[in-house]
């Protein structure tokens, strides 16, 4: 009898070494990565793995100044309906008792803990078997929602408390990456700030490495544009601009908002041929964006266009960013002066 006790004692102490060794795992592969969305995705993928589940989705907040939790894009196996949004209010009952009540919930648990069945509306359509809350530091970041089981069996307790440990260490991760977004994006443009862009240019200034292309861009025009559709409607035109430049590039490329209407792109590992057609691509998609002006009764189509100068590095030429960004610049110049709207490349 003594025995089996000690038997079992051991296998549940076994286990729980299995669990903390897990945990230290998870949580170096997700302190790892600072890259926003690349730790949402392997945090749902983590808790997909551990909780042997087919569907996991997380709300969270889209924006800083965001007041409600949304599933948006992150979400693996779910098949959400795109007409419905799944949205949480930051105010909501349920948000409270997750708050007052940290821990994991299934749905009949949260029936039966929150009065307001409408706040639990975007979870209904999901049918999910676990509702996990993602706390750092007494803040509530979001909620991690858990699809339906590859094996067929309740979560025991101790599946919910490996869950719950691993949540808290999204959290954190959540919060680290959130922070290095914040500090090295332009949150209007979400384009990289300039020292990111100087940053990147220094750990390419290296003859053994392919040498970077940099695409320095100005939008033509664009005082005029302000003057003529007001300061609001430019900043329409200009967040617009800059997602055509995230669209167009690599994972491996980088944008950045260099100056109020001016940006720079670095291609990494690409021919100079290559680097023009890039940013012949993006002109041509500027060229056939429609802006459409409808205040004071209007209903005027606005168009832009976008100059563009291109210079490589060249490890005789480029000691300092600043004589990569000087190159670019006169070829820039000479883009606007042969009449806007073209691409130079520099000499
Ligand atoms: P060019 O073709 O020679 O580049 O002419 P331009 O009018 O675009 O050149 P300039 O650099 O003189 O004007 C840039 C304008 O961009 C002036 C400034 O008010 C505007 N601008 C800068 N940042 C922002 C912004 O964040 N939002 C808006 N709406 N306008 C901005
Ligand atoms: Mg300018
Ligand atoms: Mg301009």
């Amino acid at each position: 009898m003594n025995s089996l006790n000690n038997k079992e004692l051991i296998q549940k102490y076994e286990a729980r070494i299995n669990d903390l060794e897990s945990l230290i795992e998870i949580s170096k592969s997700l302190s790892s990565n600072l890259h926003y969305s690349s730790v949402l995705d392997s945090i749902l993928l983590t808790c997909m793995g551990r909780a042997r589940v087919l569907k996991a989705g997380l709300f969270i907040k889209p924006d800083i100044d965001s007041n409600e939790f949304s599933l948006y894009r992150n979400y693996e196996g779910f098949n959400p309906d795109r007409k419905i949004q799944y949205t949480i209010s930051e105010d909501s009952e349920m948000i409270e008792t997750f708050k007052n009540n940290p821990q994991c919930y299934t749905m009949p648990e949260l029936l039966g803990a929150v009065k307001n069945i409408s706040d639990l509306k975007s979870f209904t359509i999901l049918e999910p078997t676990l509702i996990i809350p993602l706390i750092n530091r007494a803040n509530l970041q979001g909620l991690i929602v858990l699809g339906e089981r590859i094996i067929n069996e309740p979560f025991l307790e101790d599946e919910k408390d490996f869950l719950i440990n691993v949540a808290g260490m999204a959290a954190i991760a959540i919060d680290n990456s959130f922070l290095f977004e914040i500090s090295t994006t332009d949150m209007m443009t979400k384009l990289k700030l300039k020292h990111v862009l100087y940053q990147t240019m220094k750990q390419n200034f290296d003859p053994e490495l392919p040498p970077i292309s940099l695409l320095m861009m100005d939008i033509d025009h664009f005082k005029n544009l302000n003057d003529t559709y007001g300061h609001s409607f430019g900043d329409i035109v200009l967040k617009k601009v800059a997602s055509i430049l995230i669209s167009s590039l690599r994972l491996e490329d980088l944008a950045a908002r260099y100056g109020g209407e001016e940006f720079v792109i670095i291609l990494k590992k690409m021919t100079v041929e290559d680097a023009e057609l890039v940013a012949e691509r993006i002109r041509k998609r500027i060229e056939s964006l429609e802006f459409i002006y409808t205040e004071k009764c209007k209903n005027e189509i606005v168009k832009t266009t976008i100059s563009i100068g291109i210079a490589r590095y060249n490890s005789i030429l480029d000691f300092v960013p600043e004589d990569l960004i000087k190159r670019a610049d006169v070829a820039l110049y000479n883009a606007k002066e042969g009449g806007r709207n073209r691409v130079e490349m520099a000499p």
